[in-house]
């Protein structure tokens, strides 16, 4: 058994979670894993690297096989991490699960040597602006986004950390010294 870790981080769609995590893995020995989706692929996507896009077909077939290690439901699509290409990437790396917080507890049951990080907004406004910013969704997925943002934030004493990202350089630090402390014990 490698000392990697599963590091998992979750929190609302539009926080961060993507700048923070390509932050770190310019940092570290770290990989992300890689998850598959059944929703549409966003102009810039590139699959295999955003996100392996499937069918909902393959998906369920997926399922079946048991070859995720959590999936979930949500926003009309299936999410799902590989249990495969992330033990393939435990092997030599720490790897960085950015899922939502039904998947994230699923994983911290089969794997509760799992560090589990809730990354939150300074505020809703905030929020709101980083999503319009980033300009991929259209004004009724935000909307969608930010109502399953209170559902997240309500699961948050379930994670073993919740991490305000508001100044990036200072949320990443932090966010590397938790992994070093767990890495340190484990
Ligand atoms: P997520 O992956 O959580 O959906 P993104 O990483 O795509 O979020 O970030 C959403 C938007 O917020 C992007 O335009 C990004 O540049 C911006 N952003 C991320 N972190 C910060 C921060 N600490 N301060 C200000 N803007 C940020
Ligand atoms: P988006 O459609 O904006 O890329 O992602 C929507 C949500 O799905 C985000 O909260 C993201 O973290 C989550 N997500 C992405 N991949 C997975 C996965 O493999 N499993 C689960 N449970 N959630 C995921």
């Amino acid at each position: 058994m490698s000392n990697n870790l599963l590091i998992v981080l979750s929190g609302p769609s539009g926080v961060g979670k993507g700048t923070v995590v390509s932050r770190l893995l310019q940092k570290g020995n770290y990989a992300l894993s890689v998850s598959c989706t059944t929703r549409a692929r966003r102009e810039g996507e590139v699959d295999g690297k955003s996100y392996f896009f499937i069918t909902k077909e393959e998906f369920l077939r997926t399922i079946e096989e048991g070859g995720f290690l959590e999936y979930s439901n949500h926003f009309e699509n299936y999410y799902g991490t590989p249990k495969k290409f992330v033990e393939k990437k435990l092997q030599n790396y720490d790897v960085i699960l950015e899922i939502e917080v039904d998947g994230a507890l699923q994983v911290k049951k089969s794997h509760p040597e799992a560090i589990l990080i809730m990354l939150v907004p300074p505020s809703v406004e905030e929020l709101k602006r980083r999503l319009l910013g980033r300009g991929t969704e259209s004004e009724e997925k935000i909307n969608a986004r930010i109502a399953r943002m209170e559902y997240e934030l309500s699961q948050k004493d379930k994670y073993d950390y919740t991490l305000v990202n508001d100044d990036l350089d200072e949320c990443v630090a932090r966010l590397e010294d938790i992994i070093k402390r767990k890495k340190l014990t484990h």
